[in-house]
């Protein structure tokens, strides 16, 4: 398996997919081949289909700072493509053939980006669990023998979780136009009594502040950013948890992620919904569990329930922003993991749970693969087709 880092990465919203890895590919181009004065893009799969509504093409014209870009797109194709080609006083660089695979992360086929390469040996969590004991401790210090810098990385994501929910609870207005969208994070938190009102609040204050392209950290995409940046907020300002302490936890949580990126998908472009916030909820659930000082069963099958309940979850963003059913759906799912982690410790002091984590991550694969491709973060199917019945 790859790299716990991989999930958590700092960009710009509203979208790993769409903004954060697009980015990357053009500021990957743009330092290799300096000065060019033009550019033609060709976008491909989701990318093409949503780049509007997930400021796909704003993100690349501010990576690119040039205003000659020339925009094709590939409608056809299934992968989310990035082709791109530069032209300096009229001589055409090499074109790179780039990809965006969810998460933020990206492949270049003539450039070596560093996202494919391989941190752990295990592939599943099975795998995992027969190089360490029952007692949750070990689980951590398995992670930190395979990342010794990954503490220090999670401390740079929590700050920019930390300055996200900030700027969410302290801005108001629109974000957008076409959704009349106004932001109710403020609101919410001067209405918030209790952990769930703080959790409700913390979440959409980040949620809004992707949507409306601000600076973020992936957990494990920013359609679901929401979740985690939620419950690393509450712990630490509600509950005192220290940054030692929540890294801890996002670390943790990332084993789980890590495994569902594996085998399965992180990306709703791939797997749809479930495997955005279904993850991110899973995530959430092991981290809750493992705080709760909960043994490794719970934790497990905590994260197990956090996705099981979610299978099926598609993936149809209305007029493809990441607004709705997004910004509710990880409030939600904060909410939902909270019960994943309580409901795993009460069931298991009367039954074993029957479906591993890794059993439910196939079947999080074998559905994202059935699922249909209007489902699939491509804004023609579901919600998004019907909010543009009523509308017309
Ligand atoms: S519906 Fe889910 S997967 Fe799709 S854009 Fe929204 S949060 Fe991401």
């Amino acid at each position: 398996m790859q790299g716990i880092k991989g999930l958590y990465r700092i960009g710009y919203g509203p979208s790993s997919s769409h903004t954060i890895a697009p980015f990357r590919i053009a500021s990957l181009y743009r330092h290799k081949h300096p000065g060019c004065d033009e550019y033609s893009i060709l976008l491909g799969g989701s990318l093409a289909l949503t780049a509007k509504g997930h400021g796909t093409l704003k993100i690349i014209e501010k990576a690119l700072e040039c205003d000659r870009i020339c925009f094709d797109y590939d409608l056809n194709t299934k992968e989310n493509i990035m082709n791109i080609t530069g032209t300096r006083s009229g001589i055409q660089y090499d074109t790179w053939h780039a990809f965006s695979l969810g998460g933020g992360a990206i492949k270049i086929d003539e450039y070596d980006a560093g996202d494919l390469n391989e941190v752990y040996e295990a592939n599943c969590f099975e795998d995992i669990k027969k190089q360490i004991s029952d007692d949750p401790k070990s689980l951590l210090n398995y992670i930190y023998s395979h990342e010794p810098d990954l503490k220090h990385y999670l401390i740079d994501c929590l700050n920019v979780m930390f300055e996200t929910v900030d700027r969410g609870l302290n801005t108001e207005g629109l974000i957008n136009e076409e959704l009349k969208y106004y932001r109710i994070a403020k609101k919410l938190y001067e209405k918030a009594t209790d952990r769930k009102d703080y959790l409700v609040a913390y979440s959409y204050a980040a949620c809004e502040e992707n949507a409306d392209g601000g600076m973020m950290c992936t957990a494990p995409t920013l359609g679901a950013c929401g979740i985690l940046t939620s419950l690393m907020y509450y712990l630490h300002f509600n509950e005192l948890y220290s940054d030692e302490d929540l890294c801890d936890l996002l670390a943790v949580a990332g084993i789980f992620g890590n495994c569902i990126k594996k085998n399965a998908s992180i990306a709703g472009s791939e797997g749809g919904c479930q495997a955005e916030v279904g993850t991110a909820c899973s995530m959430a659930a092991a981290a809750i569990a493992y705080k709760e000082g909960y043994g490794l069963k719970t934790i497990e099958y905590a994260a197990e329930m956090g996705i099981e309940h979610f299978l099926g979850l598609t993936c149809d963003p209305v007029l493809g922003y990441v607004i709705i059913p997004c910004i509710e759906r990880n409030a939600i799912s904060i909410l939902r993991a909270y019960d994943c982690a309580y409901l795993a410790e009460q069931l298991k002091n009367v039954k074993d749970n029957l479906i591993s984590f890794d059993s439910v991550v196939n079947a999080m694969n074998y559905t994202g693969n059935k699922l249909a491709r209007e489902l699939k973060e491509t804004s023609l199917g579901g919600l998004a087709s019907e909010f543009k019945n009523e509308k017309s």
